[in-house]
């Protein structure tokens, strides 16, 4: 039988040994040189470009919000959900990635905090990388993965499109890889498809911290508007790293 003690041991380390491993994620999370000194494992990253760099498709203070308070607050959040895995008993860090595939693993006391602040924190790192100023051209080897899985670049934008238009409340559209085969669909609320056991390439925040200041109701204007700054280099170079 295994203690409450032994099991998080066992998490700690398999986190531990996951650690070791480079990741594209450890590596695009660097601490923030702005960011106040970290309260936990978990730093909120800073954004890859200017506030106001989106312009005109996300605006300067929508960006500010969102980056500095709300995945701030994620990150904030995250840290206190894990204070008690990391405690006198466990030993090394424990990375996003294993807290997010595990959740079931976790004491449920931590669960449904770390599926929340968890997920906002490594749904928002990704989605700041997944933009660009000026966005790029999708080409190459993706483009030809996603014309054979929806029909057309075209067709895959319309079937994303809609899947992000008809999430009712709060939540994420994404293009994901379930082992080699692309997928369209959505999360509510901060859930990654990560913890299903699939692979985000493509990410499409519609709370409406994501663009209520500048678009208010409006939620297909802002869907419309982002797809100008997507960031296909960065999603490729995903797609080229995950599909294995
Ligand atoms: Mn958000």
């Amino acid at each position: 039988m295994i203690t409450r003690r032994q099991a998080l041991k066992t998490t700690a380390l398999a986190g531990t040994a996951l650690a070791a491993a480079p990741t594209l994620f450890a590596q695009s999370n660097p601490p923030a040189p702005t960011a106040p000194a970290a309260s936990g494992p978990f730093t909120l990253p800073p954004l890859p470009y200017a506030v106001d760099a989106l312009e005109p498709h996300i605006d300067a203070q929508t960006m500010t919000i969102h980056h500095d308070k709300h995945h701030a607050a994620y990150v904030a959040g995250l840290n206190k959900a894990v204070s008690g895995l990391v405690g006198l008993d466990v030993a090394g860090p424990l990375t996003i990635e294993f807290l997010l595939k595990n959740l079931s693993t976790l004491p449920e006391s931590s669960r449904i905090a770390v599926r929340n602040h968890g997920g906002g924190h490594y749904n928002h790192t990704l989605f700041w990388q997944m933009m660009k100023p000026g966005g790029s051209a999708l080409s190459g080897e993706l483009a030809t993965a996603i014309a054979a899985s929806f029909g057309a670049p075209s067709l895959f934008k319309q079937q994303f499109t809609e899947a992000a238009t008809k999430i009712f409340g709060s939540g994420w559209a994404w293009l994901t890889l379930a082992g080699k085969e692309l997928k369209i669909e959505t999360t509510p609320n901060q859930d990654t498809p990560l913890s299903a056991g699939r692979q985000v390439l493509l990410g499409l925040d519609v709370w409406e911290h994501a663009f209520y200041l500048k678009y208010q109701n409006k939620r297909a204007d802002y869907i419309t508007a982002w797809w100008n700054v997507v960031n296909w280099d960065f999603v490729a170079e995903r797609h080229a790293k995950l599909k294995g």
